[in-house]
């Protein structure tokens, strides 16, 4: 696996690795998990050379956020990327995405309005940034993504779609701890206590999803649902519950089963902010 650091040697690899070559790309933020892994063996599966990228991107975190305390573990991160079968890793600083004078942002606007964008403001204007930067050095044929952040998919493929990056994007399904817990780098954070209390995200959306497969189509009652199993839990604060058009994010009042919806939520954990989803596929 090649370890490269700036822009310039990273447009080199990805030269020699050889322009008819089909390259997957994964972009990270380190402290790896099998969430992220999965990603690198699918890219690895799908194309003839897998790239990924680490780099805890500034402009993706507002000014309370945790960009000081968010967890790193390069040498680690390097081993189980060669592991995976990775051929080369982008370790980009700072000041390689951002040097000084950079002044072009990507703002997507409207699905941006909501859910975590309505909680994080500028966080997906950050994330677009960064993305398009990314993809135009690493010129990937793919480009992978997981389920776990799925407003960030809606917004990426937008962004890719509008200004024609030519990058096919691939969401892959969630990685799960066995309890149900979505994987996460801030899953570091927590204490036992919160680490055991954390699992009710997951049992929120379970019950919610049961009710809708018992026949419950009133997004409304289907809130009520997940905020009650929280609710149960008394270390969990939730921040949302939303059933939204799996598309628009528009937050539903009745689920069309023809369209089926997207469940998320975001719960916090003292300081520790998770989110997670299920998507309700379209019945036919
Ligand atoms: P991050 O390092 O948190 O920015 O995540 C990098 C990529 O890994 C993003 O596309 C995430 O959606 C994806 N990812 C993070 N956690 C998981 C997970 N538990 N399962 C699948 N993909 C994940």
């Amino acid at each position: 696996m090649k370890v490269v650091r700036t822009r310039g040697e990273c447009a080199q690899a990805r030269a020699e690795l050889g322009l008819g070559t089909t390259v997957g790309f994964v972009p990270t933020m380190g402290y790896l998990h099998e969430g992220h892994l999965s990603l690198v063996r699918r890219a690895k599966t799908e194309c003839a050379a897998a790239v990924a990228s680490i780099f805890v991107n500034p402009t993706q975190f507002g000014p309370t956020e945790d960009l000081s305390t968010y967890p790193r573990d390069l040498d680690g991160d390097l081993a189980v990327l060669e592991q995976a079968g990775c051929d080369v890793a982008w370790l980009p600083e700072v000041a390689d995405i951002y040097p000084p004078g950079f002044s072009t942002f990507v703002d997507v606007e409207g699905v941006t309005a909501v859910l975590e964008g309505a909680r994080r403001p500028g966080h997906f204007r950050g994330v677009a940034t960064v993305v398009a930067i990314l993809l135009n050095v690493v010129r990937p044929t793919r480009a992978y993504f997981g389920q776990k952040d799925a407003q960030q998919t809606v917004v990426l493929r937008r962004m890719i779609e509008d200004l024609a990056l030519g990058v096919d994007m691939v969401v892959a399904p969630t990685v799960r701890e066995p309890d149900g817990l979505a994987m996460s780098s801030r899953n570091s954070y927590l204490d036992p206590a919160q680490r055991a209390a954390a699992v009710v995200l997951h049992r929120a959306l379970q019950a919610t999803r049961t009710a809708y497969a018992g026949g419950e189509r009133d997004a409304d009652r289907l809130r009520t649902a997940m905020t009650e199993v929280i609710a149960g839990e008394p270390l969990a604060e939730p921040d949302y519950v939303s059933v939204a058009d799996p598309d628009s994010l528009a937050e539903l009042a009745t689920i069309d089963p023809a369209r089926g919806a997207l469940l998320s939520l975001a719960v916090r954990f003292g300081r520790t902010r998770l989110i997670d989803n299920v998507v309700l596929p379209p019945s036919r």
